[in-house]
Order: structure tokens, then sequence, then C-alpha cells
């Protein structure tokens, strides 16, 4: 099954000095056995797991998958083999605690692609193999340690890998619950290989087919030592040479990620209003108890930051445009005249209708007094400042934005990017529907408020690197908390994604997941 081969993992890194964490490891592994790795803290033995499971790069050396070398493996062939061959198991369970046991086993095989009536039953087929089928419902605060862990057995196996990795899967567990862990994992390794690092030698012990001793980035025992014979693998080779292989995983995730961006956009309206009535129920708390104040200020900032003060030139009270859209009676004004052959659609007409209707709607007169009065505002009360002009600056701004093929450079603007990226995306089946809520989400340039103590100092933001812009043609970039990542849109804006590159990733998704495809498996030009 798996070949090592003087595996060699240094971490280099800068100020420090290099880590040999493997010095030069050889190991063959068989198809079906349970091995455990022993060893001191310190030795290597994560690290090996982790290089086995595709996780982390070996330095020097190969790992040979069914007798093939590992050495040309790009990313998506890592990918394809950590989801499809290998499942993990580690100490800390790793379940998401807000979703059912059943859940967090299909989100296994929401990665992979596979459609959601399969999922569930192979979920609960999985779950039922580590006796949880009349916990399926429960979430995990409501579980011991013992059944997350089998939950997290299930997550692994539901994907029917050949390996199962466990990095001290026993490690929080009591000795009961861990002999029952250690059942499962042993019935587990009848049909595959199940590669364990654990403390523990008497549980290595009794359980496992073979046990490896590490010290030092090195093997230094093995209790059933095995050699990969030369023509093993050819059967198997032979066998999948005819088979096409289905690859739904780029274009899941990308289809994934879109519903991440819907539930986002759900999300970010209940919070408007959750947040505005927050604000209310804080200003009342505030009259009763002057004790908690300091700590609802400071809350009040967080908030108003997110929702702050804005006077429009035409506001409207939402809770009567929400009534205003429920009662839906149908307008009869346009009739639809059946000789010409085409229907008019009464909706313009009906929304004139309802707007009149918003009696909530008003008008500021936005006059020199009125910005005078913000602008000699006390200090004190007030933040920052932001003027809207109502200009979509991005039309304004361009960016050379680069052929690949050609290496052809063409000057675009900001907002043309974005557009023809909603274009092409609206031509691939699939995103049509959502490629127009590409623009709603790229928001991606705003005017900085005046005030740069309030968006650096009071620690909304942290500034990774730079100053703070002074000058109109200074700009920030804004990065994810987490992550510190940027958007794919946002680079192709800066120019430092090339056109043909950026746009093709949608067609490549559906190349990719279609076998009679030219494309098929590479990248489309
Ligand atoms: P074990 O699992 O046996 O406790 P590890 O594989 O975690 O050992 O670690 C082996 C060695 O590699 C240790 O010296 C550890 O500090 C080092 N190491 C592990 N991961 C990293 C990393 N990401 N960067 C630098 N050093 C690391």
């Amino acid at each position: 099954m798996l070949q090592i081969k003087d595996l060699v993992k240094d971490y280099v890194q800068k100020d420090i000095e290099t880590v040999h964490a493997l010095r030069g490891v050889n190991i063959d592994f068989r198809k079906n056995e349970f091995v455990a790795i022993l060893g001191p803290s310190g030795c290597g033995k994560t690290t090996f797991l982790n290089i086995i499971g595709g996780l982390d790069r070996y330095t020097k050396g190969d790992l040979l998958i069914k007798g093939k070398s590992t050495k040309e493996y790009k990313d998506k062939d890592w990918d394809t083999y950590r989801n499809h061959s290998i499942g993990f198991v580690f100490q800390s369970y790793n379940l998401i605690p807000h979703q059912t046991i059943l859940k967090n086993v299909e989100l296994a095989l929401t990665i992979s692609g596979i459609d959601k009536k399969e999922r569930e039953e192979r979920a609960k087929h999985a779950l039922a193999k580590v006796g949880l089928s009349k916990m399926i419902h429960k979430k995990p605060n409501q579980m011991s340690g013992g059944q997350m862990q089998r939950v997290a057995i299930a997550r692994a196996l539901v994907n029917n890998p050949e390996i199962l990795l466990a990095d001290e899967p026993t490690g929080a567990l009591d000795s009961v619950t861990s002999v029952q862990v250690m059942d499962l994992l042993k019935e587990v390794a009848q049909d595959r290989l199940v590669i364990m690092v654990t403390h523990n030698p008497d549980l290595a012990e009794k359980y496992a087919s073979r046990i490896i001793n590490m010290f030092d980035g090195q093997i230094t025992g093995d209790s059933n030592p095995y050699k990969i014979k030369k023509d093993e693998f050819k059967e198997v080779e032979e066998e999948s040479k005819g088979k096409k292989y289905s690859s739904m995983k780029f274009l899941t995730a990308f289809k994934l990620s879109f519903s991440n961006l819907f539930s986002k956009f759900k999300r970010t309206l209940l919070v408007a209003i959750a947040g505005s009535i927050g604000i209310i129920g804080v200003s009342s708390v505030l009259a009763v108890s002057q004790g908690i104040k300091n700590y609802i200020a400071s809350m009040q900032d967080d908030m108003l930051s997110s929702y702050p003060l804005q006077i429009a030139e035409e506001s409207v009270d939402y809770s009567s445009l929400m009534t205003g859209l429920q009662a839906q009676e149908v307008v009869q004004d346009v009739v639809f005249d059946k000789k010409t052959e085409i229907g008019l659609d009464s909706m313009i007409s009906y929304l004139m209708d309802k707007y009149k209707d918003f009696t909530s709607v008003k008008t500021n007169d936005i006059n020199t007094n009125l910005l005078d009065y913000i602008e000699n505002a006390p200090k004190e009360a007030v933040a920052a400042k932001k003027y809207n002009y109502s200009i979509d600056v991005t039309n304004n701004i361009f960016t050379p934005f680069r052929k690949e093929r050609d290496g052809a450079t063409q000057t675009m603007s900001l907002n043309g990017i974005t557009q023809m990226y909603i274009a092409t995306l609206k031509t691939v089946a699939g995103f049509s529907e959502y490629a127009q809520f590409v623009d709603l989400f790229t928001d991606f340039m705003k005017q900085l408020p005046d005030n740069d103590d309030y968006v650096i100092g009071s620690g909304q933001y942290k500034m990774l690197a730079g100053n703070y812009p002074q000058k109109a043609e200074d700009i920030l970039l804004v990065v994810d908390s987490k992550k510190q990542t940027l958007t794919d849109i946002l680079l192709a804006q800066l120019g430092m994604y090339p056109q043909n590159e950026f746009l093709n990733i949608a067609k490549r998704a559906m190349a990719e997941n279609d076998p009679e495809s030219e494309h098929y498996g590479k990248t489309p030009e």
C-alpha cells in the first residue's frame, strides 16, 4: 500500500536552527494492518503521520502510493489522495459543536461532492458501524468523550478510505472508553490500513498487529517487518486503467463557496435587524443600571461602527416597507393583449404603486447648513465622519489586466472587471443564477473614515504594514482577520491575476467535472 523511502523532513525557520524532524525513514505498510507508532514526545511521530496523510510535504526521499512515486505530485494530486484515500482521527475530536453528529459525518462527504440523499445514507451507515445509530440527532456537547471519538471515526470512515490515520486517538479518554475506541479501530483495521500514533505502550501491545518504535526522527524498532514486492500493484493498476475518474471536488468547493456567500448575505440582514434592536435594548439597560456603563459604552462603540448613524437624501422606514411588501394584491391595471402575443408585466406599475404607499419615505434637505453643523459637531460626540457622494469610483479607476497567453496587457476599469466576471459566470451552467450576486459581495473599494484613530486606534483593525493613508491617492488593503486572505476578484482588480486564468475558474470547474470535455483533468486555456 505505502512505501516510505529515505524520508527526510526538515523544518527550516528563519533565525532558528533547522529542526530535523525525520532523518531517513524506511518502511513499507501492508494493505490491512493495525500499526502503532510509539516514541517519546518530539521524536517525529506526528510529522510522519502528517506526511503519510498528505497534510505535510517531505523534504527528501519518497513516499510511494500503490507503487507510484509522489515526487512529482502537485497540490491537486495530494488533494485527491487526501480526500479519497485517507481518513483522519485526532486526539481532539474536531467536531463542529452546533451541528448534529449526522451533519458532522455528512460534512466529510459534502466536500467530495456526493448528493444529499446518498450523503445522509452513508453517514447513517457509518454511524451505525460505530454503534451510534440512536444518537444521530444529538449534538457533540451532549455526548461523552468516547462517543465523540466514535463520531470522529465514523466521519473518517464515511468516505471508505483505504488508510485511516489516528493521532493519539485515546489521548483524552479514560481507560474504559479508550478500550472501546481501540476495539473499534482494531475492527476497522480488518479491511484497511490503520496507523496510530500513541504514547500508550500497553494499548499498542494489546491491540496493534505491528508496533513501530521511533526515536529522534528515525525508526528504531519494528515488531512485524514487511517489504512490498515489486509486482504487487500491477493488478490494481490494470483495474483502474479503464476507469474514468470523476472529480467533483473543485466544482463542489466552488458551489459551496457560493452558498456560503448566500448564508452570509442572509446573516448580514439578520444582524442588521438584530443590531438595531440591540441598540435600543442597550439604551434601556443604560437607563436603569450605571454599574455596567463602561461595558455598554464599548459595546455601543462596536455596534455603531457596524451600523453608523446615516443621513441620506431619502430614507426609508424598513419595517413599513416589509409590511407593505407582504400585502401582495394583484394589480390589474395592465391588461394582457392576446392579439399581440406579447405579455406585459405589471411589475413596474406594481412597484410604483407600492412606492407611493411608503408614506415612511422621507426626504432630507442636505444643504450647507446641515454640512456645517456636522463638520462643527463637538469632537467627543463624533468618532468618525464619512461622506458618500453617490459616485461609483470603480468606473474611474483602471487597472492593467494581463492576458496570460500572449502577455499583452489591457487596461480596464475595476467595475469593468467585475462585470466581465459576472458575464462569464452567467454563461456557466450551475453558476448563472448566482452570477448577479457577485456584485453584492465585491464592494471592495470604499472611502475611508477621516479618523485613523477610530479605525486603527480603537483596536477594530490591526495595522499589519505601512501607514494609514494620508493622501487622496493612497489606499489601504484590508485582509480577512482570521486567515489574512484576499479574494480572487480583488487580486484581479489589483492587476495581479491574469485575465484568462481568473475568468476561467468556473469554466475549469465544469470541465474538470465533465469527462467528455477536452479540458477534462487539465486547465483549459
Ligand atoms: P511527536 O509527534 O513525536 O511529538 P512531532 O512530529 O510533533 O513529534 O515533532 C518532531 C520535531 O519537529 C519536534 O522537534 C518539533 O518541535 C518539530 N516540529 C514539528 N512541527 C514543526 C513545525 N511546523 N515547524 C517547526 N518545527 C516543527
